[in-house]
């Protein structure tokens, strides 16, 4: 049996694929997207948070820390050097305000399924079933494939959220026991989508094409961030692309700031500090330019 890291499983969701679901978060991305909703699950292996308002200076953490990596600044505030870090969470161990804690754990895809089917009788009756997001779900690619298999044989629907940054065969192998494909396309053009995410878009934009021939159903997902993808050129193109492509569905992901304070956690800088989320009106338009432009079928999930 198979092990994998997994920082979050959120019940009852209902924006990540149909009816009601459970989702599944991996550890570990290939991307490291400027906006990113869940930084702490970016690493491949666990990571240490620090609530700093959580603590109560009992300083123990610094006994047991082996690196050095906390200390105290000339604030008088215990800190965490993520350079010297190790991630032992011996600090966590001793920490008795819950100021430190460790996101991901280590689970069989046996205690993953065990705890998808805890509500099957929600998915039955609505549809639903398990999403695996992240992070990125190819990043544990036989680990995923285990618990997608599993929920399988269980006659649970099986969807994954994916960035597409992966090997062919990495992702074609998931398709084998996946219903659903909420595949992610930031931005049509290269030279920005290596700026705002660390890597070339032309993979993503490969792999795309191989997944829409494996008969697998397919909705196109796009994080609508302002200033870097919302505007009428990319629109258009990534239109025409969905159109080549044969894919119907396109779901608009409204840039939000709910993962901001995670940076805090991490003791990393936001850098789109100042990045206010696209109108509704903005967003309605760009909706209504795909969907009458195009006669793609869009929907609109979160936002302001
Ligand atoms: S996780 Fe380990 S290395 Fe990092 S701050 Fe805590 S004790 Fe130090
Ligand atoms: S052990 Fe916890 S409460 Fe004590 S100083 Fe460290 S972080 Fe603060």
């Amino acid at each position: 049996m198979l092990s994998g890291v997994v920082f979050n499983i959120e019940r009852c969701a209902i924006h990540d694929g149909p009816g009601i679901r459970t989702l599944v978060f991996l550890q570990g991305c290939p991307l490291a997207c400027l906006w990113c909703q869940n930084p702490e699950g970016q690493s491949k292996h666990p990571v240490l948070l620090f609530f700093e308002n959580r603590c109560v200076k009992c300083f123990r953490c610094l006994t047991v820390c082996p690196t050095g990596a906390t200390s105290i600044s000339e604030y008088g505030k215990v800190t965490v050097d993520r350079v010297l870090c190790r991630n032992c969470f011996k600090c966590v161990e001793v920490c008795p305000s819950g100021a430190r804690r460790v996101s991901g754990r280590l689970m069989s895809s046996k205690e993953v399924v065990y705890e998808v089917e805890k509500d099957f009788v929600f998915y039955r009756r609505s549809g639903g079933g398990i999403t695996l997001s992240g992070g990125e779900p190819t990043a544990q690619p036989e680990f995923a494939a285990e618990v997608l298999r599993g929920c399988k044989t269980r006659y649970i629907h099986t969807c994954i959220e994916t960035c597409g940054y992966t090997q062919w065969e990495v992702l074609e192998k998931l398709l084998d026991y996946t219903d659903l494909v909420l595949y992610d396309i930031k931005h049509m053009n290269e030279e920005k989508h290596v700026r705002f995410t660390g890597v070339s878009n032309r993979l993503i934009l490969a792999n795309a094409k191989k997944v829409v021939t494996k008969g697998v159903k397919v909705v196109i997902r796009v994080p609508l961030i302002t200033g870097f993808n919302d505007d009428e050129d990319n629109v258009r193109a990534l239109a025409e692309f969905v159109k080549e492509l044969g894919v119907r569905y396109v779901d608009l992901l409204p840039y939000h700031r709910l993962g901001v304070g995670k940076y805090k956690l991490l003791q990393r800088k936001y850098s789109l500090e100042d990045l206010e989320p696209p109108t509704k009106e903005h967003v309605s338009k760009l909706r209504d330019a795909l969907a009458l432009g195009y006669g793609l079928d869009v929907s609109i999930h979160g936002g302001r």
